[in-house]
């Protein structure tokens, strides 16, 4: 039985396959919290939950950010901008 489910979780397709071998984002999503309203439209965009409405009513990207610039292409102020990760 043992033996089974180790060669189960070693076979092509498990799903944790793939999860370490994710490539490392290459940019970020960044706010200018000058221009920010506080609106929450890019929180909702975001898939992965990465950016919130902090204490002060700015959005706040926090880690984890995927780079895909969902968050950008939907603020009306122009807040955001993506920048590369070093
Ligand atoms: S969509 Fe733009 S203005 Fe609205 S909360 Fe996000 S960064 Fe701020
Ligand atoms: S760039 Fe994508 S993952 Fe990052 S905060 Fe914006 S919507 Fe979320």
């Amino acid at each position: 039985m043992a033996g089974f489910l180790f060669r189960r979780n070693k076979a092509d397709g498990y799903p944790g396959k793939g999860f370490f071998d994710k490539p490392e984002p290459e940019r970020r999503a960044k706010v200018n919290r000058a221009l920010c309203k506080g609106c929450g439209d890019c929180c909702s965009a975001c898939y992965y939950r990465r950016i919130r409405i902090d204490g002060k009513g700015r959005a706040h990207v926090r880690g984890g950010c995927s780079g895909c610039a969902a968050c950008m292409n939907v603020c009306p102020s122009g807040a955001i901008t993506m920048i590369d990760i070093d």
